[in-house]
């Protein structure tokens, strides 16, 4: 015996229109199923409905069929086209799917309309759109049998794969351009591929590893370099502070604590957006007088080496600096701008940015670094962490006998 197929779910994409209006309601076709049912009133009526389901709208848009359709256009139904357009709401529903999934649904609804028996479930019952179809954007990988074996889905978002033994980063991982947030901590990684920076992340954890002074850092110049805001290297290995993390200008918060290290460069100063820094638990001796030019709201510097305060004996400057510098120190002395794309050549910007800076604010050029010579006592800092009180003492530069006069070097 013939039996009717009746195709009463259809997945394809739909754009909504309110036709008063002409407005659409999403500019760009969204992923939706639509499905048909019947809705029991309480008299024991039955009445015929359409329930579209979108990603935005997970419980689905009921619409009201019988009696309540405008049109049905299907002009284009052989290239898997099709409209309905509604009395009440006025919208047009224009749907895209496959052609003959979307002849099947179509005639069911012509039949379910003229009172024919299509044995359809109640809507109440309707599967909303299946799981395959809804963008898989966080993931958690805890142990390597949860690895997926078909590869990363390219609409991830979050990922997580922590205390895995990896050595690097996978450069599977490298290509999932939606990726804004990467947890890698709790590995083995030693080093880093370039191809980590073509991400365009906002958050990175490569915390509990093993890098230190084999890795390369060129990563840190790729497209991450616009889009990093939190950015945690604590417990490491790391001796040298890299010194690309400064070109990192949207950072906001960096850890680096729990790592080796000893000094902290002048070129931190760039870091002007950054507001958290955990410098905790290294081998510090001093910060550079710098930090005090910078917005940080919280520091942590517990657990340091900081000691005594050094005696200097100053030698000031007698080489001329190079054109570029020179240029640099006219720009800041007359305020100019400088941080406009395009302006300047980026390597008077970077000069700029990040040369050692006197305290009258003139750039210092190849001049000896004092260490430990100054006290800062960062008073702008709201939340500051530290083993003692918040005097603390600094690596300072000195452009000449005038400014040695009036520094904090020459302070008791
Ligand atoms: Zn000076």
């Amino acid at each position: 015996m013939f039996q009717r197929r009746c195709d009463m779910k259809l997945l394809c994409e739909t754009r909504v229109v309110e036709r008063p209006t002409q407005t659409v309601q999403s500019a760009r076709a969204s992923k939706a199923t639509l499905v048909l049912g019947y809705k029991h009133s309480e008299g024991g009526d039955k009445e015929l409905e359409l329930v579209h389901f979108t990603p935005s709208n997970k419980a689905g848009m009921k619409y009201k069929l019988a009696g309540n359709i405008e049109t049905i256009r299907t002009r284009f139904v052989n290239e898997g086209k099709a409209t309905i357009s509604l009395q009440v709401p006025a919208y047009d529903i224009l749907i895209q799917s496959d052609v003959l999934t979307l002849k099947s649904f179509l005639q069911t609804l012509r039949i379910g309309l003229e009172g024919g028996d299509i044995n359809l479930q109640e809507t109440v019952h309707a599967t909303p759109i299946p799981a395959k179809m809804q963008p898989i954007e966080r993931m958690v990988i805890s142990k390597p049998s949860e690895y997926p074996k078909e590869g990363f889905p390219e609409t991830l978002r979050f990922l997580e794969i922590i205390n895995n033994g990896l050595k690097t980063v996978p450069i599977t991982i490298c290509v999932l351009t939606n990726l804004s947030s990467l947890d890698l901590r709790q590995n083995s990684i030693n080093t880093l591929p370039n191809a980590l920076g073509e991400l365009q992340l906002r958050a990175l954890n490569l915390s509990n590893n093993e890098i230190g002074e084999n890795c390369n850092w060129n990563w840190l110049l790729g497209s991450i370099r616009k889009s990093l805001i939190n950015l945690d290297l604590s417990m490491n290995v790391i001796k040298n502070f890299p010194y690309y993390l400064v070109k990192l200008e949207r950072l906001v918060s960096l850890r680096l604590n729990d790592n080796l290290m000893e000094r902290v460069p002048f070129s931190i100063r760039r870091l002007q957006n950054l507001r958290s820094l955990q410098l905790n638990a290294n081998r510090l001796k001093a910060l550079p007088s710098c930090v005090e030019q910078m917005c940080l709201q919280s520091l942590d510097i517990a657990g340091n080496y900081f000691s005594d305060r050094q005696q200097i004996t100053i030698e000031y400057p007698t080489e001329v600096p190079p054109l570029w510098v020179l240029a640099g120190r006219v720009i800041l002395r007359n305020q100019i701008q400088y941080d406009e794309p395009g302006k300047l050549p980026t390597v008077i910007v970077d000069l700029i940015k990040e040369l050692p800076i006197c305290y009258c604010g003139k750039l210092i050029w190849n001049a000896k670094i004092y260490e430990c010579s100054g006290l800062a006592y960062l008073r702008a800092i709201s939340f500051l962490v530290s083993n003692a009180s918040r005097e603390y003492l600094t690596d300072n530069v000195i452009c000449g006998r005038r400014c040695f006069g009036i520094s904090i070097l020459n302070r008791s």
